[in-house]
């Protein structure tokens, strides 16, 4: 077998597209070797000596020994002098290298190969004593942290309690003498704690250095880290062995990082960092600043102390020059490690650089423009939930605020606003143009309204399924919550919070990306939607299949709806026009009449709002298609609660308090989701489908009017699991579309469909069909129903679930595609052998989760319906699942 590849001297044997073999920075040392581009030699050990190692109690296979002799024998040709020779000592480094980059493996020990008699040697060879004992120092206590497990500040106070005694405060005011007192004291040190000399013999070190970094594989760190991350086990790591190049031998030296772009920007602009006369891990470690790498970002910076390009001109054009070229040829931006020895450029790493969502969405757009990528390949490139970082107004990065409370990060976006503590209050305060923060221990279907005028809401009780946090994510709000910190008092109206008071009134900004409570008003960065943004979605549009619409009923979310691209209504939720103002009054009058003549009269108050609200609707979507469902949640959730309540009801109604009372407690359900709800209200109470479809046909005629433009009606019943239930209310609307044809003389064309929530309703999917002219699968409902776990019950539970493994994720985030999913498929195969044009959509949360979307394109659903800030992140998703 072969266990070890080689690199440098122009050829390699090794490519970049082996990283499994030879690990990421391994295969990336050989494909920049292959190019010709200066890399110091090396050879690569394979990740299988690292399983080998495992699987054979810590022990290497008989070849290896050989082939590293080998190996360094070729190195030593390569470098025209050999590792171990006394008179001019060839020095390496090792670096760990797995896969996927890893933090918490072995760090990379330098220099090896010193010892007291080949730094005599490079101090000759460099003409610089001080160099070559300050190269031994670092390397005696690289080596005896990584390989030997000592600590670091044994090392590090050494050096103080030296310098302290010369009276020396920098590492530059040290001389080689210095060095050479020091190289000492580390040997010491060394012994100490290991009972032996510091090991002097090249190839022990270097073995040495290869056992530990196999072994930190299973650094508990590293273990730890794989599992957070879901690296595999048996991936291993491979040990990468190369000769050294010293950015600290001089002034014409230097090491430093790079970005072949800006990578929190995007601009196309070499960005990085170097120092002069400096090694290895100097530039991060922060002991000195380092300098910019370009002019023009030494300018933008304000600093006094030269760029490379001014310091190292030629160099400079030299590294410019091969940067272009690894972008070219990775097709991507890189980030590079080099190192300057005496004028002469060598690079020792390159990867994929990482960036934040606006960089990644200026490069993959500048980057097909080019013709460097594909416009696929852009959209590809993008990760559709980063999306949302660029969607809401942002805390300004330059701030850094104080924080007061953290919570949970329910709904993404900052908001600064007065606090303010009721819903009716923050309604009317928003009224007269101010911004509020809704603050409440928890939030209700009351609130909506107070919650729908604020600028953000908060929170100090609930998770992120709470309803404040479902609500809010729906609205595109941003939501802070569960804050447990903070201590609300309704009474005084104010909040206290470490120590500190909050009224009524005062200012607080909430990060809901972050969880952050801040007090006072911080400086904002408003969403761009334009430039890059927008190129790649008409991209996205362009590749994708499936439509994407929103859920929205209100006319602010409509307008963002269209704002964000989508092509209609999905999933209008009539319920939700019920809790604005007093009309919840009427539809408690409605909900607790007792016979058919008192809920015609409470219906009769609903039918024009209803029919204000639609028609606006109809109007903002102009001619798209808007599915309006029926009346769906449960009665139990509109009864009235508090005695003030019921005494409201009674006297809009002349009724009798006690009465009413006593009905609310006969509607009071034990299990209300499973309960008097969705398709079950419209076959118990005909009269209330028929005033929604009335006010549908009489909106739509009157928008029609009024634009010009028809409206595209789709009526959804929800919650059906049989033909006849859906047969039942589809005769009360084809009776109320005659009622108004007969009155009006119009009659404008709607669609019927039913929402597909129950696992009975999939099985007689085909029957359904007959009658629906679309489905709409309500796939919470239907988790919920398949699964047989309640939604707001399974906070208790769920986690547990994934922590064990039992289930890959929360099913109610990312669809079940083995149950639901089949249930899903079920349904549309037999809906569409009985009707073949039937159009096939989903509302809810899955419709902006990127990977329950490519499951529904793999069904061939027609649309995804989600919530409007969600409905560019769902273009973009259905556009990769489409290519
Ligand atoms: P990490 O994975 O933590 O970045 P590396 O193996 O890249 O670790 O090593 C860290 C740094 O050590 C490099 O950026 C480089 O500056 C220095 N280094 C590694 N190998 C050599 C070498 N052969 N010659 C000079 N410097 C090196
Ligand atoms: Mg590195
Ligand atoms: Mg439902």
């Amino acid at each position: 077998t072969k266990w070890v590849y080689n690199f440098g001297g122009g050829a390699a044997e090794g490519a970049a597209a082996m990283k499994n073999l030879l690990g990421g920075k391994g295969a990336n040392l050989a494909e920049m070797a292959g190019l010709g581009l200066p890399v110091p030699p090396g050879f690569t050990i394979t990740t299988e000596v690292c399983a080998h190692f495992y699987a054979h109690g810590k022990t290497y296979p008989a070849e290896l020994g050989p082939q590293i002799d080998a190996a360094l024998d070729r190195l030593g040709q390569l470098a025209g002098h050999s590792f171990g020779e006394a008179k001019w000592p060839l020095l390496v480094s090792v670096r760990s290298g797995a896969r996927a980059s890893m933090p918490g493996m072995m760090d990379t020990v330098l220099n090896l190969g010193l010892n007291d008699e080949t730094v005599g040697a490079l101090a000759t060879i460099a003409g610089n004593e001080r160099f070559a004992y300050d190269s031994y120092r670092r390397f005696i206590e690289m080596y005896a942290t990584v390989v030997l497990g000592l600590e670091h500040h044994e090392f590090e106070d050494a050096l103080e309690h030296y310098k302290a005694g010369k009276d020396l405060s920098l590492d530059t005011d040290l001389s080689a003498a210095d060095w050479r007192t020091i190289v000492g004291t580390f040997k010491t040190i060394v012994e100490k704690a290991t009972s032996r000399p510091f090991p002097q013999e090249p190839r022990a070190q270097l073995w040495g250095a290869i056992g530990a970094v196999f072994s930190s594989w299973m650094n508990h760190r590293a273990v730890i880290y794989r599992q957070l991350h879901n690296i595999p086990e048996d991936w291993g790591t491979a040990v990468n062995v190369q000769a050294m190049v010293f950015g600290n031998m001089d002034d014409n030296s230097a090491t430093g990082v790079a970005f072949t772009r800006n990578p929190s920007t995007g601009a196309r602009e070499l960005y990085g960092e170097f120092l002069i006369n400096a090694q290895g891990e100097d530039v991060v470690a922060g002991i000195r600043t380092p300098q910019p790498i370009t002019e023009a970002a030494r300018r933008a910076g304000g600093s006094s102390r030269p760029s490379m390009e001014a310091a190292l001109p030629d160099v400079f054009e030299e590294f410019r020059r091969v940067s272009e070229l690894l972008e070219k040829h990775y097709r991507d931006m890189q980030d590079m490690e080099f190192t300057v020895e005496r004028g002469k450029l060598w690079m020792l790493q390159t990867r994929t650089g990482k960036r934040t969502a606006p960089a990644a969405l200026k490069i993959a757009v500048d980057m097909a423009d080019d013709g460097l990528i594909t416009r696929e390949e852009a959209i590809l490139r993008i990760d559709p939930l980063s999306l949302d970082q660029l969607l809401h107004p942002t805390i300004d990065p330059d701030v850094k605020p104080t924080i007061l409370a953290t919570g949970l990060p329910a709904s993404p976006g900052a908001a600064v606003g007065e606090i303010v503590f009721d819903a009716a209050e923050a309604e009317a305060l928003a009224a007269q143009g101010r911004k509020i923060i809704l603050v409440r221990v928890e939030t209700s279907p009351e609130d909506i309204g107070g919650m729908h005028a604020a600028q953000g809401i908060l929170t100090t009780r609930g998770g992120m399924t709470s309803h404040a946090a479902v609500v809010a994510r729906g609205m595109g709000k941003p939501c802070v919550c569960g804050v447990g910190a903070i201590r609300v008092n309704y009474e005084e109206q104010s909040f206290s919070v470490a120590g500190r008071r909050f009224s009524k009134g005062d200012l607080v900004t909430i990060d809901g990306s972050a969880g952050r409570v801040i007090a006072g008003a911080v400086k904002m960065r408003q969403p761009e939607l334009t430039g890059e943004f927008a190129v790649l979605m008409s991209w996205a549009d362009a590749a994708r299949r499936m439509r994407v619409r929103a859920n929205a009923e209100t006319p602010v979310d409509a307008r963002a709806a269209r704002r964000f691209g989508a092509e209609g209504v999905g999933l209008a939720r009539t319920e939700h026009m019920f809790f604005e103002d007093d009309r919840i009054i009427a539809v408690r009058e409605m909900i607790l009449a007792d016979d058919a003549a008192g809920r015609r009269a409470a219906l009769a108050k609903l039918l024009p709002i209803q029919r204000g609200d639609f028609q606006e609707l109809f109007e903002i979507m102009a001619g798209l298609p808007v599915t309006i469902r029926l009346l769906d949640p449960p009665l139990h959730e509109f009864l009235p609660h508090t005695e003030s309540e019921i005494a409201d009801v009674a006297q809009a109604m002349g009724a009798d308090p006690a009465k009413l009372r006593q009905r609310a407690k006969e509607l009071s359900e034990f299990n209300p989701m499973l309960g008097f709800r969705g398709v079950r209200l419209a076959v118990a109470f005909p009269e209330i489908a028929e005033m929604q479809a009335r006010a549908i046909f009489e909106a739509a005629i009157a928008s029609a009017a009024q634009t010009g433009v028809p409206a595209a009606i789709e009526i959804m019943v929800p919650l059906v699991f049989s033909k006849a239930e859906l047969d039942f209310v589809a005769e009360r609307i084809a009776a109320t579309a005659k009622a108004v044809a007969d009155e009006t003389g119009l009659s404008p064309k709607y669609h019927i469909g039913t929402m597909i929530e129950l696992p009975r309703a999939c099985l007689r999917a085909a029957e359904i069909a007959e009658t629906a002219e679309f489905f709409s699968f309500g796939t919470n409902d239907l988790t919920q129903t398949a699964l047989g776990v309640s939604r707001d019950d399974a906070g208790s539970f769920l986690g547990a679930y994934a922590q064990k493994g039992i289930l890959p994720s929360d099913p109610f985030v990312t669809i079940d595609q083995e149950g639901v999913g089949e249930l899903v498929r079920l349904a549309a195969t037999r809906a569409r052998a009985q009707r073949p044009t039937i159009k096939l959509g989903i509302c809810g949360e899955h419709g902006g989760d990127p990977a329950s979307i490519a499951f529904f394109e793999s069904v061939g659903l027609d649309y995804v319906s989600c919530s409007p800030y969600r409905v560019p992140i769902a273009r973009l998703a259905a556009a990769q699942a489409a290519l």
